[in-house]
């Protein structure tokens, strides 16, 4: 079986590209994930041939067999990073290798084929190479790429697929939040909850989402920004939220996150947020924290801040905390002074304003 790491892409440009004006108006005001660019990455595996062609192509619809696996059994993953522009007109991507191991990881627990983390990365290059004209130059802009990996074999008897399909799509996305990080409200879910131990927590897999999105339009409903997921064992632990995980900041300084047990994702965020508090000297704990710990903690000031992180909000400050039977404040409500300093480190590594100690930008 053929697995090499290296494939060498063909690449088919697209013959009717958007026409540059069309885009520049576009790049203007992205918004997030309506707008996408002229190509797109695609790389197959099956059984017989391992790893074959791979290619950017021209960005077209799939055409599909409605028996796909990945149709009736959900055997799918993804991924989700981002390109900036730099000053002189290229492109850097954050922490990319992360994202490569990430997505590997996400395939072994769906009993999906790993994609070699050099193709992973050649195939994002590619794609950014072949899109270049699609990276915004606004204020906070950036191209989102999304790798993502399909049961492609047409079966219906519920098995791992013999046939799969990797591509990466690109959208130019604006700045999350127009002018800075506002805080955020969040929705403590009592009915739900997002991963059992033994579970898909901690893949990327659109299955988590999927379950998790009544969850999060009831947040919606009760005029929240992201829903809080408790553990599904007690009930009691703060996980993370639908798309974000989440830090607290004590009076002494300290930072806290919930550990990774395989029921929350492991953000690449997350490991960078916990990276650079190490390194500027912050005690840092990655122990569970208990959601009637921290209301009281709120309550008595021994917490200062709380914030969530990902990739696409960055960091974010949590200023409120509501559910059926609690509603606290954090702080003020707005901004603390480390989550605002933390933010503001990374989002300068990020666009390459600042040192980069660990070559977290390539
Ligand atoms: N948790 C969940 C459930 C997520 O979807 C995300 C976004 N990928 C994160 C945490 C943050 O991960 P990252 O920092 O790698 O974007």
């Amino acid at each position: 079986m053929l697995d090499t790491a290296t494939l060498p892409f063909t690449i088919e440009p697209n013959a009717n590209p958007v026409a540059a004006s069309e885009r520049e108006a576009l790049l203007a005001n992205p918004g997030f994930g309506r707008v996408f660019t002229d190509h797109m990455a695609m790389i197959r595996w099956n059984t017989e041939q391992g790893w074959h062609d791979a290619r950017i192509c021209p960005r077209a619809p799939l055409q599909m067999d409605p028996a796909s696996s990945v149709l009736h059994y959900a055997q799918e993953i993804f991924e989700g990073l981002k390109a900036y522009r730099t000053d002189d007109g290229g492109a850097t991507l954050f922490r990319p290798d992360a994202n490569a191991r990430r997505f590997a990881e996400s395939a072994r627990r769906m009993a999906m084929a790993e994609l070699p983390e050099a193709l992973f990365l050649e195939s994002i290059r590619a794609l950014v190479r072949a899109d270049r004209a699609w990276l915004p130059s606004i204020d906070g802009g950036s191209l989102y790429l999304r790798p993502f990996m399909i049961a492609s074999e047409v079966f219906l008897g519920v098995k791992p697929s013999a046939e799969y399909l990797y591509m990466v799509i690109a959208s130019p996305a604006g700045a999350y939040f127009k002018g800075g990080a506002p805080s955020i409200t969040v929705w403590v879910s009592d009915d739900f909850t997002r991963a059992a131990p033994g579970g898909t927590g901690a893949a990327k897999c659109g299955g988590n989402y999927a379950s998790g999105l009544l969850a999060q339009a009831e947040a919606i409903r009760e005029e929240c920004d992201q829903v809080v997921f408790l553990d599904a064992v007690e009930r009691r632990y703060v996980e993370e939220l639908g798309g974000m995980n989440t830090f607290f900041v004590m009076d002494d300084g300290s930072l806290q996150t919930p550990p990774l047990g395989g029921t929350i994702l492991p953000g690449i965020t997350r490991d960078s947020i916990l990276t650079l508090a190490r390194d500027a000297g912050m005690t840092v704990r990655e122990a569970p924290y208990a959601i009637d710990q921290w209301e009281a903690d709120a309550a008595s000031g021994r917490l200062r801040e709380s914030f969530a992180c990902g990739t696409a909000a960055v960091v974010t400050p949590i200023g409120r905390v509501r559910g059926t039977s609690r509603d606290f404040r954090i702080g003020n409500g707005g901004p603390g002074e480390v989550t605002t300093r933390l933010r503001a480190q990374l989002v300068a590594i990020q666009r390459g304003q600042a040192p980069d100690p660990h070559g977290w930008v390539e």
